[in-house]
Order: structure tokens, then sequence, then C-alpha cells
């Protein structure tokens, strides 16, 4: 009973979002705006935050919404991610926001994942895994990664999201390290 209310809202398919025309595959716009994270990241570490940086899109990648870690406003639940979506499910309805992407540099954790489901934002579109930046990150206490992709979390869930990343992109995941690199080791 509950799927057939969510049915109605939320794309179910990949050939039903191209039916309706919003955007399928990671594309060249999207790698545009995985680039524009990379910049609200590395904007949120030299405000002494984690090198983490998320934005919202419509359907044809315009920009709603932009959000860097928080850091050090809440400490280590402060994600970029989940901030962005509590913004955008108070200004969007969720009809709409069913046709938007959230894109972020890493895979948004289990946390930011199910925010993304609860608010019902279509589509995520992000850079490298969360398992490459377990690599980064290590046991780091202010980011004790999970190893828990973000597909597997919505697998468990109701409604489908749809789901675009890594990028094979060497230049764009070159562009996503490079701040990651070095950040861990001297934090904590
Ligand atoms: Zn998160």
């Amino acid at each position: 009973m509950i799927k057939s209310i969510y049915e109605k809202k939320v794309p179910f398919s990949r050939a039903t979002i191209a039916l309706r025309g919003y955007h399928v595959g990671m594309d060249n716009k999207d790698k545009e705006l995985l680039k524009k994270c990379v910049v609200i990241a590395h904007e949120a570490m030299e405000k002494g935050n984690h090198p983490f940086g998320a934005l919202l899109a419509d359907k044809d990648g315009k920009v709603l919404l932009t959000q860097g870690n928080e850091f050090t406003l809440g400490g280590s639940a402060y994600h970029a991610e989940t901030i962005l979506v509590m913004k955008a499910a108070r200004l969007y309805d969720p009809d709409f926001l069913s046709t938007c992407t959230l894109y972020t540099n890493f895979e948004p954790c289990c946390m930011c994942t199910g925010a993304v489901y609860w608010s019902n934002i279509g589509r995520i579109c992000f850079g490298m895994t969360e398992a490459e930046l377990l690599r980064c990150t290590g046991d780091n206490e202010e980011n004790p990664t999970f190893d828990l992709s973000s597909r597997e979390v919505v697998s468990h869930g109701q409604k489908k999201i749809v789901i675009d990343g890594p990028t094979d992109d060497e230049e764009l995941k070159a562009l996503i390290l490079k701040d990651h690199m070095d950040f861990w080791k001297n934090r904590g």
C-alpha cells in the first residue's frame, strides 16, 4: 500500500526517468557540477571544516543550493549532504525534489543517503566511492568512515533512487583527491 503512494511520486527506473526528461547516466554537465563540489569542499576546508562539498541541481543542471561540511559548527555529524537535504526539504516539495539531483565529491554515507531517501530527492551523483574515502581517512576519529555503499543503503528501502558514480574521469578523480591526500594525516 505504501509503495503505491510512492510510485506516483518517485521515478522507479532509469527508463521512467528518461521518459520524464530527467538526467540519466553521468555526462559532462554532471562532471562540471562535481568539479563545483570540489570547489565547495575546498572552501569548507579553508574555514576549518572537512573537505566535503555538495550541491542540489534541478533536472536541467541549474544549481539550487550549495553546502560545505560544517564540522566547526556541529562536529562529525554535520555532513554537507545532510545539511543540504534539510535545507532543500524546507524549501521544495517532495514532487519537485524527485526531479532533482544531489551532487557530492564523495559518495554519501548511510546518514546522508538516508536523508536523500526521506526528502524524496530522486538522484545522487557522486565523484568517488566511500571505500576510496575510507582509504584516505582510515580510522581518523573526526571521520571514522563507514564501508557501506549508498546503493546498498537504498536497496533496503521501499523506493528507488538513481545513483550515478563513481566517475571514471582521471582528471576529476585527481581533483577530488587533492584536498584529501594529506588532510586526514594532520587531523584529529
Ligand atoms: Zn554523510
